[in-house]
């Protein structure tokens, strides 16, 4: 069974935080296991405890009480030296709060974290990564000088150059446009398909449906736990829209042509 084994494995997590005399309970008895190879996306209301959760996953945060396992292994028995390995070699984060650097090349954003973990090769990986988001030809630029979707496509190249085990996103459409949207969706699901497990955190249906276990949360609850019926798949949408939007432009160009000749 040891193939079997969860990637991680939550058991009655809590995270609570003091305001004053009051106590927010972030996080309210999380039970949850993913395996590897899933695709689950965690949805809920603002401020259900959803980037609580992913910081918890992610070792950046520990819980108040509770027990928490990654691969097997007691998150809160590792000491500083196996989370930052753990974190450097293991995980890849496509977070909000964590931005690219302003005034350094897409290159060297995606190089930086393998500095840290001490990777081999790392300007090798980093073009790797680049590549596989499809911004190989963009290795110099800097954030400024790429759009919203190529820049999210930057930190993902970043979350995948240390071939990481498991990625975590906390709303990687966020900000996109739904074309963007779904070419970053379709990333997720090729890094999917060759085996790495990813949750994800969103509050847009159809993003959800994307994923392949939809995981609801409320007030610190998991309140649903369902397999996704009729999965969207991104590459097929990338297709249609950009036929959509090639079919729109051609008829722009026809109605304009009709306007210049009576
Ligand atoms: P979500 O990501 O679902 O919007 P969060 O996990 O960010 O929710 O927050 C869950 C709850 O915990 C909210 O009520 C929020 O105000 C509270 N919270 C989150 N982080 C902190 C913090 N550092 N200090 C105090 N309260 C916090
Ligand atoms: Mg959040």
């Amino acid at each position: 069974m040891g193939e079997n084994r969860p990637l991680l494995s939550m058991r009655d997590i809590r995270k609570t935080y003091e305001m004053g005399d009051q106590t927010v309970r972030a996080l309210d008895g999380v039970n949850l296991d993913i395996y590897p190879g899933e695709f689950v996306a965690i949805m809920g209301p603002s401020g259900s405890g959803k980037s609580t959760l992913m910081h918890i996953v992610g070792c950046l945060d520990i819980p108040t009480s509770g027990s928490y396992h990654f691969d097997g292994v007691e998150v809160a028995d590792m000491n500083e030296n196996e989370l930052a390995s753990l974190r450097n070699k293991k995980l890849g984060f496509v977070f909000q709060g964590f931005n690219l650097l302003a005034r350094t090349t897409a290159l060297e954003n995606v190089e930086l974290p393998l500095v840290y973990g001490k990777m081999k090769d790392r300007t090798e990986r980093a073009i790797v990564a680049l590549e596989r988001v499809g911004l190989g030809d963009r290795l110099d630029h800097k954030p400024n000088e790429l759009s919203g979707g190529q820049q999210q496509r930057v930190a993902i190249a970043r979350a995948l150059a240390s071939d990481p085990r498991l990625i975590l996103a906390d709303e990687p459409t966020g900000n996109l446009a739904s074309l963007q949207s779904e070419e970053i969706m379709q990333i997720f699901q090729e890094m999917n398909d060759e085996g790495r497990t990813v949750v994800m955190v969103t509050h847009e249906p159809d993003i959800g449906k994307h994923c392949k276990r939809i995981i609801l949360i409320k007030d610190g609850h998991v309140i649903g736990d369902e397999p996704v019926q009729n999965r969207l798949i991104a590459s097929e949408i990338v297709v249609r829209m950009k036929a959509e939007r090639d079919q729109e432009e051609a008829r722009r160009v026809a109605s304009q042509g009709k306007v210049k000749t009576p």
